[in-house]
């Protein structure tokens, strides 16, 4: 028959095709390994800074406000730890022993003041427009990368579950990034802003010495964190919308801090600009950071494929006919601590201690802790 071949000449071509397609299968996976390689480094390249963030280390850093200043005592000063032995409000050594060091439990009125500072707080942003949540505290590694966070590696600030492809949560920024993942959002829910309550789980490796001591640098904490997804054009005004909350928030208890713009070399692989916030701390006597506001602009939306699609019509319609309406466009992202527990106890206690020892509660407080005015020892 016509175009029949030699069974030698057939065979021959059968063996080059399997090898062709061996070949073909160990391409792919050199592909595969080689894209995730790819992947992996530029997950590692940080976001653009905004024009106006000074350039350089730490102390480039700029102050933006400063608010009240440090109170002055007329008897010597305790810090937290003191305060908290005093009046019977933490146990650190019992931890110690059931979990490790920079664990501890709260007790008595310290319960109260979590739960008040938890509630006070949740209820203030809300009056503001954002909607509540509670997050899973243990998500898929995948999702901490996609945030701009190293779940692995030397330094890492991550706790891995072992044997697993997930991790503990460092803030409810990766939960709450993870909502919206993989979608393309109608752009009249924009902007949506989510304040979410969890807890917080962070290696801290790397960290210590007396300046981290007591409640300011632990494992395991509570907080509050405030997460908007808007259009790209108007990220710069949902970041001062959030320092304002911050500041009102602070300043109605009281406290007295200073709000800086942080240095480029502070702010982290995904921001394009923070704004942190450090209260003054008398038995530590320093200014300690309390909270942090970051627009990511559009770096975790890109990786974590959170779009919006305007519902009007592209301005420039090239008359195709099919699809005139715009494309769909990476939405920005920001973050914003409304109240991270420890060191808002840490400034309750130092800064309102009394002569007597007691510890006064700070007004917004009382209703939610029962009407208590004052901590006094046991
Ligand atoms: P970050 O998400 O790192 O910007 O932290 C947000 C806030 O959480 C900080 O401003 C601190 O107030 C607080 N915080 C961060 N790490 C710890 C820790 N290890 N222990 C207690 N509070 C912390």
């Amino acid at each position: 028959m016509k175009g029949k071949l030699e069974p030698t000449e057939r065979q021959k071509l059968i063996d080059e095709g399997k090898n062709l397609k061996e070949g073909l299968l160990s391409l792919e996976e050199d592909l595969l390994k080689l894209i995730d390689e790819l992947q992996q480094e530029a997950q590692r390249i940080p976001n653009m800074t905004h024009p106006d963030v000074p350039i350089g280390g730490e102390d480039f850093s700029t102050i933006r406000k400063m608010v009240g200043s440090p109170r002055e005592f007329s008897f010597p000063v305790k810090d937290h730890l003191q305060l908290g032995k005093e009046l019977d409000l933490f146990d650190f050594d019992a931890a110690s022993e059931v979990s490790g060091s920079k664990f501890y439990y709260l007790k008595n009125e310290a319960v109260l003041l979590e739960m008040a500072l938890i509630n006070w707080t949740l209820v203030e942003v809300m009056k503001r427009g954002f909607t509540p949540l509670t997050t899973p505290e243990i998500v898929r590694s995948s999702i901490v990368e996609k945030c701009g966070f190293q779940p692995r590696g030397a330094n890492t600030q991550v706790y891995s579950i072992e044997d697993s492809d997930q991790c503990l949560i460092g803030t409810a920024e990766i939960p709450v990034g993870g909502i919206h993942m993989d979608s393309i959002l109608a752009a009249s829910l924009l902007p949506l802003k989510y304040v979410a309550v969890s807890h917080c789980f962070r290696t801290e490796a790397g960290a210590a010495g007396t300046a981290s001591r007591g409640l300011y640098r632990v494992h395991q904490f509570s907080k509050l964190e405030m997460f908007i997804l808007c259009r790209p054009e108007e990220s710069d005004f949902y970041h001062e919308e959030l320092i304002r909350i911050e500041e009102d928030l602070f300043s109605s208890l009281g406290l007295h801090y200073k709000t800086l713009d942080m240095a480029s070399g502070d702010l982290g692989a995904p921001a394009y600009r923070k704004f942190d916030i450090e209260a003054w701390m008398p038995g530590l006597a320093r200014y300690g950071e309390i909270s942090s506001a970051s627009n990511c602009t559009d770096y975790q939306s890109r990786r974590l494929g959170i779009r919006f699609r305007s519902t009007e019509p592209a301005l420039t319609n090239p008359k195709k006919g099919k699809s005139n309406l715009a494309p769909p466009q990476f939405v920005h992202t920001l973050n914003a601590t409304a109240c991270a527990v420890p060191r808002m106890i840490v400034c309750i206690l130092e800064n309102n201690q009394q002569e007597d020892g007691s510890v006064i509660i700070p007004e917004p407080l009382r209703p939610f802790m029962g009407g208590l005015e004052s901590i006094y020892p046991k």
